[in-house]
């Protein structure tokens, strides 16, 4: 059985004449003699609505309660494409989560796919041409709805194809693929053929929110190849595979951005053994990601800790840092969300210096302050003032020559 995974995000599935689109994209797949296995998405803007609607109710909403609501959006999707498909004449039907099961741990609002049913869908698809399964949800070992945190639809699709062994994963959205940059902030973004699942992991982590993270590393582990294309025109879109020599030549491959951040700074802590541990066990414990850290050299016993987190974090983390200040010693907390993050990211940089010193360049001739510095092996990260946000990505992707063509590191 050749088994083909289309996934469709909000823009893609909101109202009849866009989902009419979808729908002859999955016909013409199926035509070629595929089986198909499509995740549908909310209709755009409506998990935002629901997540509003939630705070209108509570000020503090269930965590296990949000995922109840949220997931009635693609469940509203996946009924009303069947239905169109059924009334073309394939034989479909829809799939919630838990009747698969898509089984997850019980890390609601951001759970992890732990396992996937696929000899039941398997054995479905000897009856059916087409199932249409609602992203983003599953199912925990205690019959608990979860979700799979923003964007997880993308993962869902991932997660079938690799449980699957599809062919392909086709991941249909409003852009004709993965850019240099985002398309809809830097006009001169360049759609590129193909990148590796490494560049896309950093350009994921780092905020670029076409693929979610997850569901590139799905693609890597399993091996899937992914490919992001647009369900508005026939481009071919990119192909997201792993790294091959043509592809270690290029220095400078993607700019990514990440509004969704908050710096907060715990001054004048003890400088002694444990006390970071002290600082982000408890933050760790509930649940709560830090991304950037950086500590201070210590003076008179003294020292200075500054992080970032996800803005929607920010009032627990600044409660559990108050819960602390006895056992840190902390004398001022303070915190800032007029921040953003900025990375450069390529495979080239393995074996490459400089990209570093013509980063921080590039930004003190835009008089841009530097907050936070990052680094990995193929990505280095800079914490900047929000307000410099468009500023920084035009001029790094325009300045490392990404409008051109592939940035080629010199031997
Ligand atoms: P969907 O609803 O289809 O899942 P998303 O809004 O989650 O779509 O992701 C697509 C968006 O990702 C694009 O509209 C674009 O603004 C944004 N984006 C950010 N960085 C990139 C990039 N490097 N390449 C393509 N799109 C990007
Ligand atoms: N509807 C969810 C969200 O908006 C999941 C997704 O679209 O991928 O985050
Ligand atoms: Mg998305």
């Amino acid at each position: 059985m050749r088994i083909m995974v289309h996934k469709y995000g909000g823009t893609s599935v909101k109202g009849l004449e866009r989902m009419r689109l979808v729908l002859d994209r999955v016909r013409k797949s199926h035509a070629l003699g595929y089986k198909m296995v499509v995740a549908l998405s909310a209709m755009s803007g409506e998990t935002n609505r629901l997540l509003t609607q939630a705070r209108e109710f509570s000020a503090d909403p269930d965590p296990a309660e949000l995922d109840v609501l949220v997931t009635t959006g693609e469940q509203v999707s996946v009924a009303l494409f069947t239905m169109l498909a059924k009334d073309a004449g394939l034989r479909a039907r829809s799939l919630l989560g838990h009747q698969i099961p898509i089984t997850t741990n019980s890390n609601v609002t951001r759970a992890r796919i732990m396992e996937i049913d696929a000899p039941r869908i398997k054995a479905m698809l000897e009856d059916y041409d087409l199932l249409v399964v609602a992203g983003f949800q599953g199912v925990d070992c205690h019959g608990r709805v979860t979700t799979l945190g923003r964007g997880g639809s993308d993962t869902t699709g991932v997660a079938l194809a690799a449980a699957l062994s599809a062919e392909v994963c086709e991941i249909y959205t409003d852009v004709n693929g993965v850019y240099t940059t985002d398309p809809n902030l830097c006009r001169t973004a360049r759609k590129l053929d193909r990148i590796t699942y490494d560049e896309m992991l950093e350009l994921s982590s780092q905020g670029a929110k076409v693929l979610q993270i997850r569901s590139v590393e799905f693609a890597k582990k399993f091996n899937v190849p992914v490919r992001v294309r647009s369900t508005f025109s026939d481009d071919p879109g990119t192909l997201v595979t792993a790294e091959d020599t043509e592809m270690e030549d290029v220095l400078v491959s993607g700019i990514a951005y990440d509004k969704d951040q908050c710096r907060i700074t715990v001054r004048n802590v003890m400088d002694r053994p444990g006390v970071a541990a002290a600082i982000f066990s408890p933050i760790a414990e509930a649940g709560i990601l830090v991304d950037m850290i950086i500590q201070n050299t210590g003076r008179d016993g003294r020292t200075d800790m500054t992080f970032t987190i996800s803005r929607a974090h920010l009032d627990r983390t600044m409660a559990i840092l108050d819960s602390l200040r006895p056992v840190i010693g902390a004398e001022d907390i303070q915190h800032d969300v007029n921040v953003c993050k900025v990375s450069v990211i390529g495979v080239g940089m393995r074996s490459h210096s400089g990209v570093a010193s013509t980063m921080f360049t590039l930004m003190k001739k835009e008089n841009i302050n530097i907050l936070m510095i990052a680094t990995s092996e193929i990505k280095i990260t800079c914490l900047i003032e929000e307000k410099y946000l468009e500023l920084a990505v035009r001029t790094l992707h325009d300045a490392f020559g990404l409008a051109e063509g592939p940035a080629k590191a010199c031997a």
